[in-house]
């Protein structure tokens, strides 16, 4: 046959389009095994040049001859018989196609039967034009259940619907990777999605169903009303957990990180994590031991312990949970980062399990982020398992109508191709097996996984809900709905596994086990597995030590280190300039500034082996061109990181521009921070009023984590601020709304002005003992300010000063007014009140503004007992800005009988005016309004 003939045949009206698939099919035959097609074929096949033996690459291939074939003419005639067979043989590899595709939409995954199916014709062999006939001719049936065999389509039709259509709906099809596909396809099919588990093991499902279901009872008992999130419906969530880690395990996890919602959260604690029953009844009865910090109610409440599995112990570790929904995700996945770089493998070491409603998963944007950083690299995990707790219905909305715009609420997770089981709860079986190839598919191909439990909820929202009143119809269902429990004992007595009344011996064996108040998790093991050791960080005072000093030769050492790169690599002519500059500062040639000093801030840490990362939009090059941590070569476009090449020994630095969020990048670097208190960990927004996008990161963990939940995190963020006419949105990182905050010494909030100051603040933040967050708003016109700069010594043998105090030569009698300011302002106010050679007015910074450094202006205040008037100055306007958060300190440390005024903006409902001309206008009133000159001066 011609060379071209592939194409031809492909072109002809048979095997065309739709037909593609079924001589994809049998091509990969030919090529596993080229005697197990038709000889007809194998002569087509054999002019086709060869291709390599990587599955990807062999389908680029066909997939490229399959456009040539749609494009070539349509003259070849196949051969007549030949072409009968192999018309039908294609239909059935179309049906096969349709039940992969579409079964999951019949599949029975309702419990409670309320699903309203569609009919979907392309299940129907005879919408193939197959015939009656048909069904009971044999058939090839290309890769399915992964055999090269045929069958009797009667069969091969039973067949697909158990594998398809049963109690696991599974939805893959969307993946384009080959190789993942077809491994579902094996792992599917091959069992005709029907697992067979040992006794032992069926046991084992039965025991855990009736611990949740017996926790459930017995805490509605007891606390009637009370507010507890029951699991009842979705019970069979604990044994697929449980599962999930027993695999984990099996497979060198180390450790599982888990973070969920409310529902079921208190059977989770009970029967998984190991918390004893008692301490749950404890909390629920009102009682508690001495309470440190405000505390959180039992259902945000985390837990830690260690779990027994046949191959060793794995650490689990339940995150403290806020109400906001699905926020917890990224913490959990930050957190599972920070403990896989710990242990040097992003992989099977530490498993995320996230665990998500059936309503938020489609209606929370933060979900959306975290399955996009799944795979972008400062933020993967190596996968997580995700699993909805589908109750088929929201807070109260029960009609999917009003809840989303997909077919499932998980159809979210295609945006990267995750596979998603959907999976009807009240079988049990079911739902470990497709929690088991989960799990595998996870470890396997490193990528996210979803396992949608479709289930219901026994008592509505929560206990004192009356769901009736809402979903009658589907109450009245439920009400008469035996539990999952109930459903498998009877399974499991009528195929022969448990005697009739075992199952209520159970139940009576689990609720003595409560009444006993002890741990009922066989698997528990006291808390040892754990990799970091949180004791140097506990327990130390706001003031805890820092010890400045770095040896000044060491010092310039590095700081030559970090400004230099290899001959080779050419530079852009600005950043060339630039490091040209820091070669300079290093030696001391010229004044640091502020670049130079952050860098050299980081390459200290590193020196002392401390690991470093920093992450946000653009940080590597600094979205003002001040950090130039990354070098770009121009040529090649390869890059060099300096600080990643100071010594042997060093600490890791990871500098990642990161994806375009706020909310979940912050929620993951705090979930990072705390598990990883060694080190410094900085997020860092492009500008500073960016974070209100993440503002439920900022008030429900960072500023109070340590206070609800005992979690300390010493991250620190960097939020670009300063009034400098680019309007409402990139001149405020809304410093009032940390200040509000602050409460207890929970956090730092900086406003540093010089470079020794930035280089000071941050070993400050690593070095000192305490973990706490760090907020700082950080400069962008001061990055090159002419006066913002600081001498190699102030960076050797200075600290970080929380105030600092006038810096001219000034008699402190002469004063008679002092302002008191933060952040660029300063040096508006200095250069102003220079050119106007004014002797009585004292300027002061105060740098650290809460915890508010009353020791240190207190000291600084004594040369100027004698003032009466004293100026809070600032560019925000007077709702915003340090004004009315600050000022009960402020005046905490004035003189008796001092008075102390404001001057900056007008209050205004927006941060700043929208015309340059109106902010110079401002600018100017509020520096002369500060230094006591009339306005038009
Ligand atoms: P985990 O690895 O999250 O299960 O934590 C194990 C133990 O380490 C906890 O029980 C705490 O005692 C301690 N721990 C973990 N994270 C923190 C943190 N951020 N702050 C203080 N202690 C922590």
């Amino acid at each position: 046959m011609p060379t071209n003939v592939m194409q031809t045949w492909l072109a002809s009206s048979h095997f065309s389009g739709a037909n593609s698939t079924y001589i994809e099919d049998l091509y990969e035959l030919y090529l596993a095994d080229p005697l197990a097609v038709d000889a007809n074929w194998r002569e087509v096949f054999d002019e086709l040049p060869p291709v390599s033996e990587q599955p990807e690459e062999a389908h680029s291939v066909i997939r490229e001859q399959m456009k040539h074939a749609a494009k070539a003419p349509k003259c070849f005639t196949p051969p007549q018989g030949a072409v009968h067979n192999d018309a039908k043989q294609v239909k059935v590899l179309q049906l096969i196609g349709s039940y992969r595709n579409r079964g999951h939409e019949v599949a029975a995954l309702d419990p409670l039967g309320l699903i309203k199916h569609e009919t979907i014709k392309d299940l129907d062999p005879f919408y193939h034009d197959l015939e009656g006939a048909d069904l009971d001719a044999s058939f090839n049936v290309g890769s399915y259940a992964a055999s090269n065999e045929t069958m009797i389509l009667r069969d091969l039709v039973a067949s697909l619907k158990r594998t398809y259509c049963g109690s696991i709906g599974a939805e893959y099809m969307h993946i384009t990777n080959t190789e993942e596909k077809r491994w579902l396809q094996n792992r599917i099919e091959s069992c005709e999605s029907k697992p067979s588990f040992s006794e032992e093991a069926k046991n084992r499902f039965l025991e855990e169903l009736t611990a949740a279901e017996g926790l459930e009872r017995y805490i509605g008992s007891k606390f009637p009303g009370a507010k507890r999130f029951s699991l009842e419906g979705g019970d069979s969530f604990v044994p697929m957990l449980k599962e999930l880690i027993r695999r984990a395990g099996e497979q060198g996890a180390q450790e599982v990180v888990l973070g969920m919602a409310h529902r079921g959260r208190l059977n989770v604690l009970v029967n998984v994590l190991g918390k004893k029953p008692n301490r749950l009844f404890d909390e629920f009865a009102g009682k508690h031991g001495e309470v440190n910090g405000s505390s959180d109610v039992k259902y945000h409440q985390g837990f830690s312990s260690d779990f027994k599995t046949p191959k060793g112990n794995i650490h689990l570790s339940l995150a403290f949970n806020p109400s906001h929904l699905e926020i917890v995700n990224p913490v959990v996945l930050g957190s599972v980062r920070a403990r896989q770089e710990r242990l040097q493998s992003i992989g099977e070491s530490v498993l995320p399990i996230t665990v998500h409603g059936d309503s938020a998963i489609a209606g929370q944007g933060i979900v959306q982020e975290t399955f996009n950083m799944s795979q972008a690299r400062a933020f993967k995990v190596s996968g997580t398992v995700r699993i909805v707790i589908n109750n088929q219905i929201g807070f109260t909305t029960s009609n999917p109508e009003d809840t989303r715009s997909t077919r499932y609420c998980t159809d979210i997770a295609k945006m990267v191709q995750a596979p998603i089981f959907h999976v009807n709860a009240d079988d049990p079986e079911a739902v470990i097996l497709a929690s088991q190839i989960a799990l595998d598919f996870r470890n396997t191909f490193k990528r996210d996984v979803v396992i949608d439990l479709v289930c219901y909820r026994r008592h509505g929202h929560n206990e004192a809900d009356e769901p009736n009143a809402t979903q009658p119809l589907m109450y009245q269902k439920i009400k008469k709905h035996a539990t999952p429990r109930e459903i498998y004992v009877e399974q499991l007595e009528s195929e022969g596994v448990i005697s009739a009344g075992h199952g209520k011996q159970l139940v009576s064996d689990y609720r003595d086990a409560l009444d006993n108040g002890e741990c009922v998790v066989k698997e528990w093991q006291a808390m040892k597995r754990h990799s970091v050791d949180w004791s140097p960080y506990l327990k130390h005072d706001w003031d805890s030590a820092y010890e400045p000093q770095f040896p000044r030769e060491r010092l310039v050492e590095l700081g030559e280190s970090i400004s230099q790169y290899p001959d080779s690599y050419e530079q852009h002519s600005r950043v060339k300039k630039i490091y040209a500059d820091r070669l300079l500062m290093a030696r001391s040639e010229k004044l640091c500034d502020w670049g130079f000093a952050e860098n050299l801030a980081y390459a200290t840490l590193l020196d002392s082996k401390y690991n470093i990362r920093l992450v946000g939009q653009d940080s590597g090059r600094g979205t003002f061109f001040h950090r130039h941590a990354v070098l770009h070569e121009q040529k090649e476009g390869t890059q060099y990181v300096p600080l990643q090449n100071i010594s042997e020994e060093q600490g890791h630095f990871d500098v990642h521009d990161s994806v375009l969020s706020e909310a979940a990048v912050l929620a993951f670097e705090y979930g990072y921070s705390t598990a990883a208190p060694k080190g410094l960990c900085i997020w860092e927004a492009q500008f500073g009023d960016f974070a209100n996008g993440a503002q439920v990161v900022i008030d429900q963990f960072l500023s109070s984590g340590e206070q609800k939940w005992g979690r300390m995190c010493g991250l620190t963020v960097m939020l670009p601020h300063g009034y400098e006419g680019q309007g409402p949105e990139h001149s405020s990182a809304r410093l009032e709304r940390y200040l509000q905050l602050c409460a207890e010494h929970n956090m730092q909030v900086c406003v540093p002005s010089t470079p020794a100051q930035v280089f000071h603040m941050l070993r400050r933040q690593v070095i000192r003992s305490m973990r706490r967050p760090l907020i700082v708003m950080s400069p962008k016109s001061l990055l090159r300010h002419p006066l913002a700069v600081s001498s190699m010594d102030e960076l050797a043998s200075g600290t970080f000063q929380n105030a600092i105090a006038e810096i001219d030569e000034q008699d402190s009698k002469d004063v008679n007014r002092v302002v008191l300011c933060s952040g660029k302002v300063y040096y508006e106010l200095l250069d102003k009140r220079r050119k106007e050679e004014l002797t009585n007015v004292a300027i002061i910074r105060i740098e650290q503004l809460y915890p508010f450094p009353t020791n240190e202006v207190s000291d600084i205040f004594e040369d100027y007992a004698h003032v009466k008037d004293f100026i809070w100055c600032q560019e925000e306007p007077q709702n915003q800005g340090a004004w009315y958060c600050s000022q009960h300190h402020f005046r905490s440390v004035l003189p008796e009988a001092a008075k102390l005024h404001y001057a900056g903006r007008a209050a205004s409902a927006s941060t700043a005016v929208g015309y340059m001309s109106l902010h110079v206008k401002q600018q100017k009133a509020l520096v002369n309004e500060a230094l006591g000159f009339e306005e038009q001066q």
